[in-house]
């Protein structure tokens, strides 16, 4: 029988250590390994680029949280999705991705893979009429699936997306930050290849920032693996442990983020000074359906349009104290973000333009009460 989900975030990758029994593994702050005769390594290790216990253990965890078979851990997300991008596409190859992507990834396939001669194709993934038309107009290797996308929300249907890649000969990928595996486990709606984040809800404190990919493709995980040691762009043995250690209260943590946010975005739906909540959870969201039948709550994220304009929306920015004026998401501690000047600062003037008047919560996991009051307190100001 699988374990749950809880079980195998706390115990995958995580016996206790062999020689002293310290029930969390240590970390095996070490560049290098003792041999016991030219090319008898111990368990593997020869190098800490090409593989570490503490990564292991992580790479491990991830690749059981997800449901795959492997993983990979990285120094940042983006890391990760250029080394997912470069083993499997070459120059001539497109991409089609959702249309308002996180910021990072945009600008790493626009500005950086680009000049690789990679196209890369933005399309409104919700509409799957129009998916279809930018697979049907050239040869595309690869799919790029954010859901729900930053900061928009906009939710697509991972199992209906993954077919039309695959009908159309390309690969699937989900980036699955937002959601988090304990919420939404896409590799078991068709994709091919997950891409987290893990500074985000997998570590879970705003401690540590990190990537991951997982994936059940074998022929995939060989190339991956190779780009890993031949680029570099690893996780170091502390960051891998502080990982680790946030995924353990993944699933308490998603439960709560999950219900403060209901709370919030309930709350601000009916408030005067708010045009628009976008939150998957209400009923009212475009993508309700979607989201409930392909994530098991509709998390801790999510966006609010305000009648005032951007005048409004910086004063709600900079006028709350709990939430803290901040970068970054999926910490503990709530977070407040005006996206036009910040995460999607980058994407200002392009089609991927956020609206002036919205602002982005990352909800924490405080009590919910002291962060409506915070709320009401600024919006009031
Ligand atoms: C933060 C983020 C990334 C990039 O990850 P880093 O760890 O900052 O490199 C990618 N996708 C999403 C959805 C993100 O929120």
């Amino acid at each position: 029988m699988t374990q749950g989900f809880n079980t195998r975030a706390i115990h995958a990758g995580q016996a206790p250590d062999p020689t002293t029994g310290a029930v969390i593994p240590p970390i095996y702050q070490t560049s290098t390994y003792a041999q016991d005769g030219i090319g008898k390594l111990r368990g593997g290790y020869e190098y800490s680029r090409s593989a570490n216990p503490s990564r292991t253990a992580l790479q491990d965890n991830l690749a059981a949280i997800e449901g795959g078979e492997y993983a990979f851990s990285f120094a940042s997300g983006l890391a990760a999705e250029d080394t997912l991008i470069r083993s499997l596409l070459r120059p001539g190859h497109r991409i089609v991705m959702s249309n308002d992507v996180y910021g990072g990834t945009h600008r790493l396939f626009n500005k950086v893979h680009a000049q690789w001669g990679i196209e890369v194709v933005p399309v409104d993934m919700s509409d799957l009429a129009a998916f279809e038309a930018a697979l049907v107009a050239a040869p595309t290797q690869l799919v790029w699936i954010e859901t729900p996308t930053n900061p928009l929300m906009t939710v697509i249907d991972i199992a209906a997306a993954t077919s039309l890649a695959h009908a159309h000969g390309a690969v699937a990928v989900v980036d699955n930050t937002f959601a988090s595996p304990y919420l939404q486990q896409p590799l078991a709606h068709g994709a091919d290849f997950v891409v987290h984040s893990t500074t985000k809800y997998l570590g879970g404190h705003s401690d540590v920032v990190g990537g991951a990919i997982v994936t059940s493709d074998d022929e995939a995980a060989e190339k991956i693996g190779f780009l890993q040691n031949s680029a570099g762009a690893v996780s170091g043995p502390f960051d891998a442990w502080l990982t680790v250690r946030g995924i353990k209260t993944l699933g308490v943590r998603m439960e709560r983020h999950s219900s403060n946010a209901a709370t919030i975005a309930e709350y601000l739906a009916n408030h005067d000074a708010i045009e628009r909540v976008y939150y998957p959870g209400l009923s009212d969201h475009p993508g309700h359906e979607i989201a409930a039948r392909q994530m098991r709550a509709f998390g801790g994220m999510l966006s609010v349009a305000l009648k005032g304009g951007a005048a409004a929306a910086l004063k709600l920015a900079e006028g709350t104290e709990l939430f803290t004026l901040a970068e970054s998401l999926g910490g503990v501690e709530s977070l407040i973000g005006y996206p036009t000047e910040m995460t999607h600062a980058s994407v200002k003037g392009t089609p991927l333009e956020v609206p002036d008047n919205i602002i982005r919560l990352s909800v924490g996991i405080e009590d919910v009460e002291d962060l409506l009051e915070d709320i009401e307190r600024a919006l009031s100001l």
